[in-house]
């Protein structure tokens, strides 16, 4: 123990994006850290490497390759009919996260955090319990105590209730789901509904889509909603909005979904995005006194403190915004709040405005700012220029994928307030406007950068 009577100077429980990079910048000020990860080796990473953001991300890629056989003819190619092998993509995943794993491992151990296998739990202010699971089926207990606790336990699917709520599946068990589901029926409206609806239409899957409300992607810009919605349609996906699922049957010719109007879907999955929610079971925060918000979120103050002085939170199990980049910040921002900032450097702070996103649908959706009615709601004047069009590539492809650039300008101030994008990889078109938008670009300033041609991506300096 130290001269403090702790066994370290931070405890974090959760080795997923907010967890990993506090507990390795911590450690590299010279803090002593632990770490503890409830699904072990294979959990280092989090949700974002091993259920999340880069198993998608590789499947999107997957997904692709069907729209690049189908227009390789326009383009001279003579291809022969292309058939996915599943079990070959989902196990050359699997390795790839493997592999990931052990470089978050790695780079944990190397930054000199202890790294502890098993499901956390607070005792007291300063004490945490790990259970660890053994070789022999039993588990073995721990306490540790810690000047602080850090609490980076993330998110979990909420799947809502309903006679047969049980034959359903979540994004987690989509990923290794076998065999292929050639009938795919998805409840939801928000990323991972459309996200995953895009994916499996384009790895061969017939995906029907339902989403409760009037559109899709509630929350970005209503242009940017209905286009996506027409693209997706096109593409194949059978998108039902304002429509739900009341049962579940499992039946000898699949899984029937009994939809709001009496009518029935019948499947091989039904896929439950309806939302995640905070990862708090069993973690003790009651006993300790940790003040919790709606679906058991955690409160933090404005640096990451919750209500018990020595305990923090960040990332999803906060319930702001669910996004890694996010969680990174706040535990950037934490690090430096509680030890300090990098020699030299200045200290960070989170930021919760003009954070770009993207939705890796197909086309995808890249948006940074706001949008054209948060903009009028709060701005009063606004212009708005925008463009839609088919893109050079599909000239020649036969597809008739369409591209839309939307900027939404102050008219006050000239600034861009809210940029949009429907096409092919918006992440990458849109990151590098954010930096702009972050530096208070105006219209006059985006009209005065030349293009880079022929790109799709110039079309956002040639709009008049
Ligand atoms: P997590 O990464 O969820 O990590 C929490 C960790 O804590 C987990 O490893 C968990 O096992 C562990 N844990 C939980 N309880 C305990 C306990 N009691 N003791 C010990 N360990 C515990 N975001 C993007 O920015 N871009 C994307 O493209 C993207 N795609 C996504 C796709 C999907 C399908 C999903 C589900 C999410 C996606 N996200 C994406 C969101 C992103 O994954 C999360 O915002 C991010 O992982 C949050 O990081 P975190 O550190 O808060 O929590
Ligand atoms: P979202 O909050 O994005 O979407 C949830 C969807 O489910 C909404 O359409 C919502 O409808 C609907 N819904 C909620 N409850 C019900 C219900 N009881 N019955 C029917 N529909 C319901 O959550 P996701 O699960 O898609 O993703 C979680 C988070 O993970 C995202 O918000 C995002 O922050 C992050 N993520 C980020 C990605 C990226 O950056 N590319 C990719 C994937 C996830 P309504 O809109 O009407 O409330």
């Amino acid at each position: 123990m130290s001269s403090l009577g702790f066994d370290f100077d931070l405890f974090v429980i959760g080795g997923g994006s907010g967890g990993v990079r506090a507990a390795r910048m911590a450690a590299q000020r010279g803090v002593r850290v632990a770490l503890a990860e409830a699904r072990g080796l294979a959990g280092l990473g989090g949700t974002c490497v091993t259920l999340g953001c880069i198993p998608k991300k590789l499947y999107h890629y997957a997904a692709h390759y069907a729209e690049a056989f189908e227009e390789a003819p326009g383009y001279g190619w003579q291809v022969g009919a292309a058939t996915l092998d599943w079990a070959t993509l989902k196990q050359r995943r699997a390795a790839e996260i493997a592999r990931l794993n052990g470089v978050y491992d790695r780079l944990l151990r190397a930054s000199g955090v202890t790294v502890l296998d098993g499901r956390a739990r607070l005792l007291d202010a300063h004490t945490v319990e790990l259970a660890t699971p053994t070789a022999d089926g039993s588990t073995t207990h721990q306490r540790w105590r810690a000047q602080r606790i850090l609490v980076a336990t993330g998110g979990t699917p909420h799947v809502p209730h309903f006679h047969g709520r049980e034959h359903v599946i979540t994004s987690d068990q989509l990923f290794d789901i076998d065999p292929f589901p050639r009938r795919l029926v998805v409840v939801g409206g928000g990323y991972i509904a459309c996200e995953f609806a895009s994916i499996f239409n384009g790895l061969g899957a017939h995906v029907t889509q339902l989403y409760r409300g009037e559109q899709i992607l509630r929350g970005f810009d209503d242009e940017v909603r209905h286009f996506l919605a027409a693209e997706m349609r096109k593409k194949g996906v059978d998108l039902r909005l304002q429509t739900g699922v009341v049962a579940v049957h499992r039946e000898a010719d699949g899984l029937h979904a009994v939809l709001e109007d009496g009518n029935r879907l019948v499947a091989d999955a039904i896929l439950y995005a309806t939302g995640r929610v905070p990862n708090v079971q069993g973690l003790g925060l009651e006993a300790v006194g940790v003040a919790q918000g709606a679906l058991g979120a955690i409160v933090v103050d404005e640096h990451f403190r919750t209500n018990v002085p020595s305990v923090y939170a960040i990332g999803d199990v906060t319930a702001r915004l669910q996004l890694t980049p996010v969680a990174l910040a706040e535990a950037m921002a934490l690090v430096d709040h509680l030890y300090g900032p990098a020699p030299g450097a200045a200290p960070r702070q989170a930021t919760y405005d003009l954070i770009p996103t993207a939705v890796f649908t197909s086309p995808s959706v890249g948006t940074v700012g706001w949008t054209e009615a948060q903009a009028r709601e709060r701005l009063g004047r606004v212009r708005v220029y925008r463009s839609e069009f088919r893109a050079l590539r599909h000239t020649l492809s036969g597809s008739d994928e369409r591209t839309l650039v939307k900027l939404v300008v102050d008219d006050a101030s000239d600034r861009v307030v809210g940029l949009h994008y429907v096409g092919p990889e918006a992440g990458e078109v849109v990151q590098g406007f954010a930096v702009a938008m972050r530096c208070g670009a105006t219209k006059a300033q985006f009209d005065a950068t030349l293009g880079i041609h022929p790109t799709i991506a110039e079309e956002f300096v040639t709009l008049r």
